[in-house]
């Protein structure tokens, strides 16, 4: 386990991209690679990658391997060995064991109705209403954190300090699912730990998250990383592009291609669209040129 006390001081750069392996990588996908992978290497920094299998029916093995050969062929090249969540569970039961007897969660048994009915839309989803927090329940359930009053922040590098309420705007989330998986946040913030990750560069449909791990990182003692919260790409209808809206998978054939297109939606064509040369070398002009303050404010899938 990694040294976590937060000192304030510079830690070398250690960067991360986390893909579910749910298909392979599309347009959208492969920008946020390309915006963590370039953050990091311009800083000289590591960059690890991490695969998020945990919600097995969901992900295919076969589908954690398509991803790693094309951010290969992309000229994404990762530092050490790959992490897989679906490996750690031993960790993340660990952590959660740890918050149960801080006393920090309670068992809820309300169906996907009660919640549909009882939680209200906050900024980033839904809100639970904390109907079960003092119900005492016990036997099976999913498990959730208890959130206190007051409120959460972070800084991120393009929108500045971004907060949210707590109790208000965020709600007891969960952590536990009732099949017994470990949630999402609780497991990405054992590997920020593990992995020593002190930079995130990641979608902007993902703030929610970063301030429920900001909430746990605080909790469990671990460094607060950097955050870039990079736009996520649109479809023609406005729409997030994703595997489930039928995204195209990207060609690894077309690397070059590939790389342009997604270094021209990430406002960085200092080096102009009609570009021909080859991916290690549109790979070593992008990160000399690499600027964040570049990225616009939305990004629209190009006709
Ligand atoms: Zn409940």
């Amino acid at each position: 386990m990694l040294d976590s006390i937060s000192t304030g001081e510079a830690r070398p750069y250690r960067g991360r991209f986390a893909p579910t392996p749910s298909g392979p990588l599309h347009l959208g996908s492969l920008s946020t690679a390309l915006a963590s992978y370039l953050d990091a290497r311009q800083a000289s920094g590591r960059w690890l990658i991490r695969i998020d299998d945990l919600d097995a029916p969901r992900c295919r093995p076969e589908h954690a391997d398509t991803i790693l050969r094309q951010l290969e062929a992309h000229g994404l090249h990762w530092d050490e060995d790959v992490r897989y969540q679906s490996r750690q569970t031993a960790d993340y039961e660990a952590a959660f064991e740890q918050l149960r007897a801080d006393g920090l969660c309670y068992l809820c048994t309300c169906t996907r109705a009660r919640l549909a009915e009882t939680s209200h839309q906050g900024i980033d989803g839904p809100v639970y209403a904390g109907i079960c927090s003092r119900a005492g329940h016990e036997g099976s359930g999913s498990w959730r954190l208890r959130l206190p009053d007051g409120e959460i922040s972070l800084v991120d590098r393009l929108h500045g300090t971004i907060s949210r309420k707590l109790r208000q705007d965020i709600g007891d989330f969960m952590i536990r699912r009732a099949d017994g998986l470990v949630g999402y946040q609780l497991a990405s913030v054992i590997d920020e730990r593990e992995q020593g990750i002190t930079a995130l560069v990641r979608g902007a449909d993902l703030i929610g998250s970063s301030l429920r791990q900001q909430h746990l990182l605080r909790h469990f003692g671990i460094a607060i990383p950097a955050y870039l919260h990079v736009p996520v790409l649109l479809d023609s209808n406005g729409l997030k592009l994703s595997k489930q809206n039928h995204a195209l998978p990207i060609a690894s054939r077309n690397a070059a291609q590939n790389l342009i297109r997604a270094l021209t939606l990430l406002g960085q064509i200092a080096f102009a669209a009609d570009w021909h040369g080859r991916t290690d070398e549109i790979m070593r002009l992008a990160i000399r040129n690499w600027n964040p303050a570049l990225i616009p404010r939305r990004l629209d899938l190009p006709a």
